[in-house]
């Protein structure tokens, strides 16, 4: 809109109305009731408006048109504030108010209103656009496309004559922004939906991997990573660490008289008695058939020699009976080798020679807890005979 453009009209509803073709300016006086008669108020009041009219456009050596007479009447009935703060600028450099600086004037208002505008929009679109940026790095690498296309017209517009056209172009920008936005939206909705499915089943992989599915207890695979783990805690907290071997007692002999599934019920029924004393600092699995292996970290060769004479007694009193024919299992019992890890030096000296007494507890009689002794952390070879 320039000082040109008939839209100026838009402030100069005031001045039709001084001009008695439309509604009173807000700022013309109002006429009183009494005294001089009403016409002759306003008479008199727009003899005064007129004069000071005259004079302005005198005083500025301006022509008399419809553009100067708005021009004149928002300036001094203060419709325009940005208007009178222009003029007041330029008397006070006592610079030339002239029709064509007003043009220019006027001109370069209503580019800044447009530039405000722009800035606004630009605004908003770089927020979007870094939002947008730290959704997903795929996302990011899209809207870099974007952004510095509207680098470009934020440059563009610092030149302003291409205002409109860079205007429609941030809008198309701007649409296939949102376009592109809601794709891969869609695309990392259904990529997080794959990969929850996936960290399911290797979850599930990974379980099933480790856990022996007879008893539900870790497996031997499982066991030793644990192993590695509960060495290396205890080393770095100088605690001890105990590792147990246990085997159930003449296991072959209820399997041959109550039959493999029988056998099985026997073998889970152990494997939940050693379930119930794991902890954070006891770990128990299967190592294989009807062997179990356990981890005790924080106790003494003899605590843990005693925990596991406890369960061992505890399970020895139960008086067993096979539920799919009532007949009794007999007493079923275990035997077991715990050795002392550090004593032992390392964990696979201590497998050895918790397995060494475990050798001896079933030589001994079975039923019953052996701990190992020095000689039985050392190799076979080093053995003294
Ligand atoms: P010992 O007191 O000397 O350990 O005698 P044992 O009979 O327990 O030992 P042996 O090694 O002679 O027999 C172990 C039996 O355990 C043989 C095998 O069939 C059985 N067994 C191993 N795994 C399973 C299993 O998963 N289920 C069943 N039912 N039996 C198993
Ligand atoms: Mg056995
Ligand atoms: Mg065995």
């Amino acid at each position: 809109m320039t000082a040109h453009d008939p839209s100026l009209g838009r402030t100069s509803g005031g001045l039709l109305g001084w001009l008695g073709l439309g509604p009173r300016h807000p700022h013309q006086p109002a006429e009183t009731p009494g005294g001089e008669s009403h016409l002759d108020r306003r008479d008199g009041l727009r003899q005064r408006q007129l004069d000071e009219v005259v004079r302005f456009l005198t005083a500025h050596q301006l022509e008399v048109s419809t553009v100067t007479l708005t021009i004149a009447w928002n300036y001094l009935t203060g419709a325009d504030s940005q208007l009178v703060r222009s003029i007041d600028r330029q008397v006070q450099a006592r610079k030339p108010v002239t029709l064509e600086w007003i043009d220019q004037e006027l001109g370069r208002q209503d580019r800044v209103d447009e530039m405000a505008v722009l800035a606004d929009l630009m605004q908003r679109l770089e927020t979007s656009i870094d939002e947008f940026g730290k959704a997903s790095r795929d996302a990011h690498v899209a809207t870099s496309e974007y952004h510095s296309a509207l680098e470009g017209h934020v440059n563009e517009l610092e030149q302003v004559t291409r205002a409109g056209e860079v205007i429609s172009e941030l809008a198309n920008i701007a649409k296939v922004m949102l376009r592109r936005t809601r794709e891969i939206e869609k695309q990392m909705l259904r990529s997080e939906a794959q990969t929850r499915a996936l960290r399911r089943r290797l979850d599930e992989a990974r379980r099933s991997a480790e856990e022996d599915h007879l008893t539900g207890l870790p497996n031997r695979r499982a066991f030793e990573a644990v192993f590695e783990e509960e060495f290396r805690l205890a080393r770095a907290s100088a605690e001890t660490l105990c590792v147990a071997f246990c085997d159930i007692d003449h296991f072959k002999k209820i399997n041959d008289e109550h039959g493999h599934e029988a056998g099985d019920r026997v073998l889970k029924l152990v494997a939940d008695a050693f379930a119930r004393i794991s902890n954070d600092h006891c770990h128990v699995a299967r190592h294989g058939g009807e062997e179990f292996v356990l981890l005790l970290r924080g106790e003494t060769l003899e605590q843990a020699c005693a925990q596991l004479d406890h369960l061992r007694e505890q399970l020895a009193s139960r008086r067993l009976v096979n539920r799919a024919n009532d007949r009794p299992f007999g007493q079923v019992t275990f035997s077991a080798g715990v050795a002392d890890v550090f004593r032992c030096g390392d964990p696979r000296s201590a497998l050895r020679a918790a397995d060494s007494a475990l050798y001896r507890a079933k030589q001994e009689g079975r039923n019953r807890v052996a701990a190992a002794s020095e000689a039985d952390c050392q190799p076979p070879e080093l053995k003294v005979a």
